[in-house]
């Protein structure tokens, strides 16, 4: 006898979800996912309905559900996708492809930013320079740079990303261990903007795990990428991952007591962290601790590695 869906009481149930103790058909599993996200967004105070909110989407799963749900949960909301060509052979053009159709599918504006066209470099001439063995460190810098970027010159008020549960807590896991309280701070559902102009920052998936989010993609035919990124092996979220999953095998709630009790500890922690004085770039302008932002000499290394400094 197959097990009935605990909301619909007529499909068969397909997947199980521990940590609400039900099991959903797929149409049920759509609800209570659009329902989940609804409830991060008005639980954390995320936008206001007259907001633009720019959603950062790489072609992954998690960005992908992330703009799908938000525009189901409202469809009144101004919404823009904003998406960072990173110049990785195949990999980006492919990604770049899947952010196309999901946003045509779903009727929302999409800017891009081809870092080849606009910089002159690829992700993956980092290979040449000190990053070699850390390319998604300097990736990173440059992602989030881009996207602040995107960000302002798209109007947006808040900037949306699909971090979910698993890497939230895996990251705040790991700054927890090695004391990096000012990073650990920043794993907050809501951040403020770096200075006027600038968006403030939002994790509506923080509740959300990294399954969810492929289920959601799957069900929903919510189009994502395929392959995966050369660089994306033995990287340390993939370990912390793992980590995490040999302590959740007991108890399903671990990765939200491990976020609950984080969350708990970051108000505390905020009154003790120092912020540092932040002055601007003296090459892009942006807000930075230092006098050239870390971007601008991410970028400025590649160059000059590829004679073009
Ligand atoms: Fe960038 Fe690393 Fe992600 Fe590839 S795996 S897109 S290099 S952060
Ligand atoms: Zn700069």
């Amino acid at each position: 006898m197959p097990v009935l869906c605990g909301k619909c009481h007529s499909a068969s149930a397909e997947v199980h979800i521990p940590y609400a103790k039900l099991s959903l058909c797929p149409k049920c599993f759509l609800d209570f996912y659009v329902r989940r996200v609804k409830g991060a967004v008005e639980d954390f105070g995320m936008f206001k309905e007259d907001d633009v909110v720019g959603v950062a989407v790489s072609g992954g799963k998690d960005s992908a559900a992330l703009l799908h749900a938000l525009r189901q949960a409202y469809p009144n909301l101004k919404v823009v996708a904003l998406h960072v060509n990173l110049g990785i052979p195949k990999y980006s053009a492919h990604c770049q492809a899947k952010v196309e159709e999901l946003t045509k599918m779903l009727d929302v504006e999409l800017h891009v930013f081809n870092i080849v066209k606009e910089l002159g470099i690829r992700i993956s001439d980092f290979r040449k320079t000190v990053f070699r063995k850390k390319v998604c460190s300097a990736c990173g810098t440059v992602k989030r740079h881009v996207f602040e970027d995107l960000a302002r010159k798209a109007g947006v008020d808040v900037l949306a990303t699909g971090h979910n549960l698993d890497d939230v807590a895996g990251v705040m896991f790991n700054n927890f261990f090695y004391g990096r309280w000012d990073q650990l701070v920043r794993l907050k559902p809501v951040l403020p903007p770096l200075a006027e102009g600038f968006a403030s920052k939002v994790k509506p998936l923080i509740r959300i795990s990294e399954n969810e989010n492929l289920l959601y993609c799957l069900y929903g035919d919510v189009p994502f990428r395929e392959i995966d990124c050369p660089y994306s092996s033995g990287t340390g979220v993939r370990k912390r991952a793992e980590i995490l999953e040999i302590l959740s095998r007991d108890n399903p709630y671990f990765r939200h007591q491990v976020l609950n009790r984080f969350l708990e500890l970051i108000p505390l922690l905020e009154n003790v962290v120092s912020k540092p004085a932040l002055v601007k770039c003296q090459v892009c302008g942006f807000p930075s601790s230092s006098d050239v932002c870390a971007f601008c000499k991410r970028v400025a290394l590649v160059k000059k590695a590829l004679g073009k400094g």
